[in-house]
């Protein structure tokens, strides 16, 4: 694997709709690997690869993160903040972000300390609304650098451990990382169809970036991916695993807001089982990923599935994938792209 590629990805900030910096490095880093980069109005890039047939499949990784924007700052220089997507508020205690304004300033999320609390307080977790942003400056200067609206994501730098990947913003980095990835390996190959790559925006507070950049382009075929649930962990039940880490790449089935399309689902197995790709099935009950939007807003509706990648500790600052269902995800989407004309698609 490219540490190092993913480890840029994973660093560059990215709040929803704020995805500057996101975009600029993908941008550069597609050069050469397609056709034609386009950005939307809202900030999608889209990057196309020309297929030799008259159909078009959409494949969506997002390139937003969870994060949070500066709502007040108070007489003292500290900072209150509004969530960008669903925080567990019990992982934000002692974190550490940057808060990006005129200049990026690093601050820390704070709590009233445990030996001021009543013992009624201590029982129960913290709420998001109680944090404070610390960053350590007098008050003048944080008025100079920071003001309300400005957006702030997580610090943490990537590690690897074992065969594992541990970092901030693997979901949904790594899906960039292998929608990056599976280009490269397409690059000078013909593909049957028109490939849009979508780099979305907006995707952790409702997918709204997807529904514009399927409306663009109305693909037949839409292929979303993302970071699954992956709770094969101490105290789970096997029945509440959904993923385990290091068996494969994940076939989406369903999640809270798509039933991916069953043919979309069939393709994939025999695919992976063709090509002896190691995967497994995921049916994640809650949450939505960009699968719906492609599924809905392009018009007339596209066939649509996704492509899941195994994470623990989701939408924490350790979120952890496994190098092999990286790689595995990479040869299933890429076998996807190179079949998807060798299908009978009636219904
Ligand atoms: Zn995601």
């Amino acid at each position: 694997m490219n540490i190092e590629l993913l480890s840029r990805l994973c660093k560059a900030p990215g709040a929803p709709g704020f995805e500057h910096h996101i975009r600029n490095e993908i941008k550069n880093e597609l050069e050469g690997l397609v056709d034609e980069i386009n950005i939307d109005n809202m900030g999608n890039l889209i990057a196309i690869k020309k297929g030799t047939k008259d159909k078009s499949v959409m494949v969506a990784a997002h390139m937003d993160e969870i994060s949070f924007i500066v709502t007040h700052i108070d007489d003292d220089g500290f900072l209150k903040f509004h969530t960008l997507g669903g925080f567990d508020p019990k992982t934000l205690t002692a974190q550490r972000v940057i808060i990006h304004g005129k200049e990026d300033v690093i601050g820390v999320m704070g709590t009233k300390p445990i030996h001021v609390m009543t013992a009624e307080e201590r029982g129960k977790p913290a709420k998001t609304s109680e944090f404070f942003i610390d960053t350590g400056l007098p008050k003048e200067k944080v008025k100079e650098l920071i003001s309300v609206g400005s957006p702030v994501t997580r610090e943490r730098e990537l590690i690897q451990m074992g065969d594992c990947i541990n970092s901030k913003s693997l979901d949904n980095r790594i899906s960039v990382y292998i929608l990056i990835e599976t280009l490269r390996k397409l690059k000078g190959k013909e593909i049957p169809y028109d490939l849009y790559a979508a780099f979305t925006v907006q995707e952790e507070i409702g997918l709204r970036g997807a529904m514009t950049a399927a409306s663009g382009y109305n693909p037949d075929f839409g292929i979303a991916l993302d970071v699954t649930l992956a709770y094969d962990l101490p105290g789970a039940a096997p029945h509440e695993y959904c993923t385990k880490l290091g068996e494969g790449t994940a076939i989406k089935v369903l999640d809270g807001r798509t039933v991916c399309d069953y043919r979309m689902v069939q393709f994939m197995k025999d695919i992976a089982n063709e090509q002896s790709i190691k995967h497994q099935l995921e049916v994640l009950t809650m949450g939505g990923t960009d699968t719906a939007a492609l599924q809905r807003n392009s018009n007339g509706g596209s066939i649509a599935g996704a492509i899941s990648i195994p994470c623990r500790y989701l939408h924490q600052v350790i979120e952890m994938v496994h190098t092999e269902d990286v790689e595995n995800s990479i040869l299933l989407l890429q076998g996807c792209l190179e079949k998807l004309d060798q299908k009978d698609w009636v219904i």
